[in-house]
Parts: structure tokens; sequence; C-alpha cells
């Protein structure tokens, strides 16, 4: 079934799909794992690894993301006194296309929309789903692939990781304690767990560190790294400025901003800084 086009929608608009709670289990004391289900996932699927979706999620107190009643450009009217969704973006950790059955791993993080919307999520709420989008086209010729993520990103890496050709990879996973790891699929070769503690300010410094310490084999390697976006844009520079490659071996997101809310999820961590030199 092909989801409904809203009413007077931009055609360009990716579709909404309608889909209900259906399962909230927790994965780790911080990571809410949502299965939601419904009939317009038809059609859905996971082509890349690394693709997002946006949740379209109800304000607080509310069961149902509310629909619009019609659009003026890109921009959604909703009848007077309904309070508009707001939207987030996440990966979809798995589809089970036979159930229609997709499910999304949410971090609970502190004070942030999402979070706290995950925490009073129940069974049967009612909410919308867009995309995916994007994806990393993995290429096959790399010697070596260096894989890195915090918290936010380890549903992507880990379809990232299962779509690496069968060469030497360096994958680190920065988490804030031992309770929050998580399964990341069989693999000959180990994630290093890093654990940073639950000072956020603190984001995705021991992953810059390890990356920095890193000595990395010779040939061509290609990087996929995801976490903080302060982080993203120094471990980039790093990359960049000081081991000398370049900008078509790195896919670099920056998933969250320290004090930043619904930072943009087109964040690639570049401004500017991809050039050798001066
Ligand atoms: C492509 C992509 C895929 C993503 N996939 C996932 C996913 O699968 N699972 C997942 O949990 N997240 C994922 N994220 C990250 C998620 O979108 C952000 O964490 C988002 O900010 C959460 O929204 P919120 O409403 O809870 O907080 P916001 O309202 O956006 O932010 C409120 C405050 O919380 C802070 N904050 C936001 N995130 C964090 C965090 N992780 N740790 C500490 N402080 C934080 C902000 O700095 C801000 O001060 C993804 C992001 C992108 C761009």
């Amino acid at each position: 079934m092909t989801p409904p086009h809203p009413p007077g929608a931009p055609s360009n608009l990716p579709p909404r799909r309608r889909v209900s709670v259906h399962a909230i289990e927790r994965a780790t004391p911080r990571v809410v794992c949502l299965r939601l289900r419904g009939v317009e996932l038809s059609g859905f699927g996971i082509e890349a690894p690394g693709v997002h979706i946006k949740l379209i999620l109800p304000p607080p107190g509310v069961a149902r993301t509310p629909v619009p009643l019609r659009y003026e450009g890109r921009r959604a009217i909703f009848e007077d006194g309904v309070a508009p969704p707001f939207l987030r973006t996440y990966t979809p950790s798995r589809f089970d296309a036979a159930r229609l059955e997709l499910e999304v791993e949410m971090l609970i993080h502190g004070d942030g929309q999402a979070s706290n919307w995950v925490q009073n999520a129940k069974v049967g709420d009612e909410i919308m789903v867009a995309g995916p989008r994007g994806g990393w086209d993995v290429p096959r010729d790399g010697d070596w692939y260096l894989v890195a993520a915090d918290d936010t990103a380890i549903p992507a890496a880990r379809q990232v990781l299962g779509a690496l050709p069968p060469k030497p990879r360096f994958i680190f996973f920065e988490v804030v304690n031992e309770l929050e790891q998580r399964p990341t699929g069989a693999s000959p070769w180990p994630v290093s767990w890093l654990f940073r503690g639950h000072d956020a300010s603190l984001a995705g410094r021991l992953l810059e560190g390890h990356i920095r310490g890193l000595t990395l084999p010779g040939g061509r390697g290609y990087v996929w790294i995801a976490c903080e976006a302060g982080a993203v844009r120094r471990i980039r520079k790093h990359l960049i400025e000081d081991r000398w490659l370049d900008a078509g071996q790195l896919v670099t997101r920056g998933y969250w901003k320290l004090g930043v809310a619904d930072h943009p999820d087109g964040d690639y961590g570049q401004d500017g800084l991809d050039h050798h030199g001066p």
C-alpha cells in the first residue's frame, strides 16, 4: 500500500507512513528499542547502510501524531488549537518486510523532546515515519576500514560493519559505561568499547583520542564516523590535515550537537576543511 500523499503537500515531500507502537523494550538502561508496525510500511526498505528516517512525533500528552489540514509551500498547517508534531532523525535499525515491522533504537540522553517522548511512549501510540534517505555506498576497494560511532550511531554503524568487505577494520564505539554495550553482529574483528561516563560535554573525546593514537596500515582506507558534531569536526580535521586522507575516503556525520536542539541531519562536519595545506 502506497502511503497517501497529504493534501496539497509539495510533490517532493517524502511519504509519511502512519505506524503504531507495537512493542517497547529496553536494549540497555539508556536505549529503548521501539518496534513500529503499520500497513503503510509496505515498500519500505533499508537499501544502504546508515540510512535515516524522520520520526514525526506528537507533542507531550498526545497519543497520535496529528495530520496537517493543508500545506502552504512546505509548511504544514494544522487545525486551530492542535499542537503541531515535531521531527527528529533516527536510524531504521531493522525492517521485517513480512511483518511490516520497523525497529528503531532511541537513546535516552537527558532533556530532549524525542528522548522525553520515548520514555512516555505506550503500545498503541500512533506516530509517523518519513524516509528512508541517505546511506553509504560502501567502496569495495579499501585495504582497511575505520568505523567509529557514539551511542546514537551504533545502529547505523552495525549496518556499515555488515556491509564492509573482509578487510582489516578498526572499530570504536563510545558509550557512557559497560552496561550500554550492544550486540554488534558476528565479526572476526574486535570492537573497542570506550566508556566516557555521564558527562555529555565529553562526548566524542575518547573516539577522537583513540583515532589520533591509531597506527593505520598502508594502502587506501575508508572511514565512517558519526557522533557529536564538534567531535566529528575535530576528527575530520585530524584525518585530513595530519593523516592526509582525502574527502573521498571519509564519511563523517554530526548526529547531534552539544547544546543544540534538533541539529540538522545534513551536517557532514566539512566546514570548508577539505583541503590539504594552507
Ligand atoms: C542520520 C542520523 C541518524 C540518527 N540515528 C539515531 C538513532 O538511531 N538513535 C538515536 O538515539 N539517535 C540517533 N540520531 C541522533 C538524534 O537525532 C539526536 O540525538 C536528537 O537530537 C535527539 O532528539 P531530542 O529531541 O531527544 O533532543 P534535541 O531536542 O534535539 O536536543 C535537546 C538537547 O539534548 C542534547 N542532545 C541531543 N542528543 C544527545 C545525545 N545523544 N547525548 C547527549 N545530549 C544530547 C542536545 O545537545 C540539546 O542540548 C541520529 C541523528 C542523525 C543525524
